[in-house]
């Protein structure tokens, strides 16, 4: 089942705004609200193994998409597409947060990344090296978790003082028992396969307080990917993810000790809750030095990760400038221990 967004007024195509927040009309203009839109998945069902084949609403072309895609465009029409089926039953997304970035102002903070390297190739931009922009909504899952921990340990206080002719340590022992609650909510652990883990990761945070209940309107003119892995099968990443904070957390209750030695540690997280939701994410893939490369940006924060591209030339007149300064200090050090200052 696809959902096309045609526009009531003028028959063209409608997609999502991320400046208005709305479903808008490029042709005349015509905007529509989508958190009052009518809920279209809510009232349809899908059999599991429905279609392998979808046609474009709009021309009728064939659609090829790969097995994980849930939105696209036609590849003729170029039409904003939403495959419906893939959204619908166990698949359909709990929240979403709308892109508030959009593709021109995406692609001012490439370039501007790509001059804020002081290596940037010269006409790096001005080349055909920029071989797609895309807005794609990623599956997420966000954790809510609880952890129980028990803690025994000997801690030691050492003094010491002096009486005569004499230097004392004196050391305490002590037995420390903690037993600590924590809760944890939307820990974020990114479901698509395809996603590189590192980079997801350090396009966080986002902001959760924008998180909307999800509706396909959002994904009209992106694209958007079904998550591969199951929150079951996410879990232990999440609990990775709080490892650090669980154990600083401990530490944090035992200050003031001179050595703390734990003789008993129990950790033991649960899953409280898991939502599905699609985060928003800018990807621009640019070839360089014969290999493509990745910049991608949070679509609602606009932070970005990367590195922008280096030139090979310049980096060679950077190191030959240090090489000629060092050289200079050298010459001059030899100068002063010749001249004869003893
Ligand atoms: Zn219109
Ligand atoms: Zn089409």
């Amino acid at each position: 089942m696809i959902l096309h967004y045609k526009c009531p007024s003028c028959g063209s195509d409608m997609s999502f705004n991320a400046d208005s927040g709305e479903l808008s009309c490029l042709s005349c203009g015509r905007h529509e609200n989508i958190e009052s839109y009518p809920e279209e998945l809510k009232r349809m069902t899908f059999s599991e193994d429905e279609a392998n084949e979808y046609h474009c609403e709009n021309c009728g072309a064939v659609l090829i998409t790969e097995a994980e895609t849930t939105a696209t465009r036609c590849g003729f029409c170029g039409a904003g597409v939403v495959i419906a089926d893939r959204l619908s039953g166990h698949l359909a997304p709990a929240k979403v947060i709308p892109f508030t970035i959009s593709r021109e102002e995406a692609m001012k903070a490439f370039i501007k990344w790509c001059r804020k390297g002081l290596l940037t190739p010269k006409g790096f931009m001005t080349a055909d090296r920029i071989k797609s922009v895309t807005g794609i909504y990623v599956p997420f899952w966000l954790f809510d978790l609880n952890s129980k921990v028990q803690v025994n340990a000997v801690c030691t206080k050492v003094r010491t003082y002096t009486q005569g002719d004499y230097i004392y340590t004196e050391t305490n022992y002590f037995d420390a028992f903690r037993d600590i609650n924590l809760d944890y909510v939307k820990i974020p652990v990114d479901a698509s396969e395809k996603m590189n883990d590192g980079l997801m990761d350090k396009l966080e945070p986002y902001p959760y307080e924008q998180l909307k209940d999800f509706k396909t309107p959002y994904l009209a003119g992106y694209i958007a990917e079904k998550y591969n892995y199951t929150d079951e099968e996410l879990l232990p990443r999440a609990k990775d993810k709080i490892s650090d904070y669980i154990e600083s957390y401990i530490r944090s209750t035992l200050l003031g000790y001179h050595s703390v030695n734990y003789s008993n540690k129990q950790i033991d997280t649960r899953n409280v809750n898991s939502y599905y939701v699609l985060l928003p994410v800018w990807m621009v893939s640019y070839d360089y030095n014969r290999s493509e490369h990745i910049f991608a940006m949070n679509g609602q924060t606009g932070k970005v990760v990367g590195k922008p591209p280096i030139s090979a030339g310049k980096v060679a007149m950077w190191f030959s400038g240090i090489t000629a300064g060092t050289f200079i200090i050298l010459k001059c050090a030899s100068f002063m221990m010749g001249g004869g200052f003893w």
